[in-house]
C-alpha cells in the first residue's frame, strides 16, 4: 500500500509499504478520510513527539474508514462496519485507569499511520475506542472524532457556567472546536490571527472576534468587555508559552483558566503570585481524552447540529500530503481531509 512516513524534521515520504495483516485482537481499515491536524504540523516541524511516536514511522492520527480484515478473536465487528478509532486506548489497569483519569494512563496505546491506504488498529483501541459511525456521516466528518473528544475533555474541566463570558485564544482547529461546543452555553470572544478563521469563528458561535495583529493588549481589552474585571473562563489553545502567560492575565478574580494548548518541551511560564493566590485562580492544565468523551465527541459530529465541515479546508489525495503541510505551515488551511484510498471517491 501507499503510506506517509515520517523520517524527521519536515521530512515525510510517501512509500510502498507492505499492506497491515491484522493480530490477535486487531482489524485493519481502509481509510475512507485521514484529516490533518494541529499536532501532526508540529511533529512534523520538530520531527518527532515524546509521547506518541518515534520516526521513521507511519505518520497520522486522525481517520474513519471502512473494516477490510478482521484479526483473531474480535468479536463485534465485521468487515465493512464503518468506523472511526481513536488514536489511542488507555490500559484501564493501572493507578490512573482505576481511578478512572484514562488520559494520565502512562500505557497508553497509540497508534499512528492514518495517511495510509489501510491501517491497522491496536487491540486495546479496538476493546475500548473503536466506534461505528452511522451510514450516512461522511468519513471525515467521523475522522474529527479525537481532536472533538479532546476539546470535550476540556470543556468538561473548565467549570463553566451559563452566561459565563468566556475568552478562547487561538483560532485553529481546537480554538474553534470550543467556540463551536460552547456557544450555547457562554458568551464567547474569540482571538485569533487571521480574519477568515474568525468568521468561521462567528459562524460556529462566537459573540465577538478579534485580530490580534490589530489589538495588541488582549487583556486590557477583555477587561473593557467584562465590566473591568476579565473572563470568567479563559481557553488557551495555542500552545505558545506567552499566550499562556496571555490567558491568564485575561481570567478575572475566581477564573479557571485552562492551558489546553500543549507547549514545547522545557518551556516555562512565569505566573505573578499575589494574582493567583489573591485572586483564586484555577490553572488546568488538559491533556488528550477518555472513551467517555471519544463517544460523546461521535454523537455530536453525528447529530450534524453543528457544522464542522467549515473545518475542513479542503480535500485532496493522499499524494498532496507533502503539499498539505506546507500549506498548514503557511496557515492556507485549518483541516485538509487526505482521501487516501483509490476506492473512495469522494
Ligand atoms: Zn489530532
Ligand atoms: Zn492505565
Amino acid at each position: 500500500m501507499l503510506a506517509a512516513l515520517l523520517y524527521g524534521q519536515e521530512d515525510l515520504r510517501l512509500e510502498q509499504v507492505a499492506d497491515p495483516t491484522p493480530a490477535v485482537g486487531e482489524v485493519v481499515i481502509q481509510v475512507g478520510a485521514a484529516t490533518t491536524c494541529g499536532t501532526d504540523l508540529k511533529v512534523w516541524r520538530r520531527g518527532g513527539h515524546a509521547k506518541m511516536l518515534k520516526p521513521p514511522t507511519l505518520f497520522g492520527h486522525e481517520a474513519a474508514g471502512q473494516i477490510v480484515a478482521v484479526g483473531a478473536g474480535v468479536t463485534g465487528w465485521q468487515v465493512g462496519d464503518r468506523v472511526v478509532a481513536n488514536n489511542s486506548a488507555p490500559c484501564m489497569e493501572c493507578f490512573f485507569c482505576q481511578r478512572q483519569e484514562y488520559s494520565l494512563c502512562p500505557n497508553l496505546t497509540w497508534n499512528n499511520g492514518t495517511f495510509a491506504e489501510y491501517l491497522k488498529i491496536p487491540a486495546p483501541i479496538v476493546q475500548h475506542n473503536l466506534l461505528r459511525i452511522p451510514d450516512e456521516l461522511p468519513f471525515e466528518l467521523a475522522a474529527m472524532t479525537e481532536p472533538l473528544a479532546c476539546v470535550l475533555h476540556g470543556v468538561a474541566r473548565s467549570h463553566i457556567k451559563p452566561q459565563d463570558k468566556v475568552v478562547i485564544l487561538g483560532d485553529g482547529a481546537i480554538g474553534l472546536m470550543f467556540v463551536a461546543a460552547l456557544a450555547d452555553a457562554a458568551e464567547v470572544l474569540l482571538w485569533g490571527g487571521n480574519d477568515q478563521r474568525l468568521d468561521i469563528g462567528e459562524k460556529l458561535g462566537a459573540a465577538k472576534s478579534f485580530n490580534y495583529h490589530q489589538i495588541a493588549d488582549i487583556p486590557s481589552v477583555v477587561k473593557e468587555l467584562t465590566q473591568g474585571w476579565g473572563a470568567d473562563v479563559v481557553i488557551e489553545a495555542t500552545g505558545v508559552p506567552s499566550v499562556w502567560e496571555t490567558a491568564i492575565a485575561c481570567a478575572r478574580p475566581g477564573a479557571t483558566v485552562n492551558l489546553f494548548g500543549g507547549c514545547p518541551r522545557d518551556t516555562t511560564i512565569t505566573v505573578n503570585t499575589e494574582q493567583l493566590h489573591y485572586s483564586e485562580l484555577t490553572l488546568k492544565g488538559v491533556f488528550h481524552n477518555t472513551p467517555e468523551y471519544v463517544r460523546s465527541a461521535l454523537a455530536l459530529i453525528a447529530s450534524r447540529k453543528i457544522p464542522f465541515e467549515l473545518l475542513i479546508s479542503e480535500q485532496r489525495p493522499l499524494k498532496d500530503l507533502e503539499q498539505v503541510f506546507h500549506d498548514m505551515k503557511a496557515r492556507k488551511v485549518i483541516k485538509v481531509a487526505m482521501n487516501c484510498s483509490k476506492d473512495f471517491s469522494l
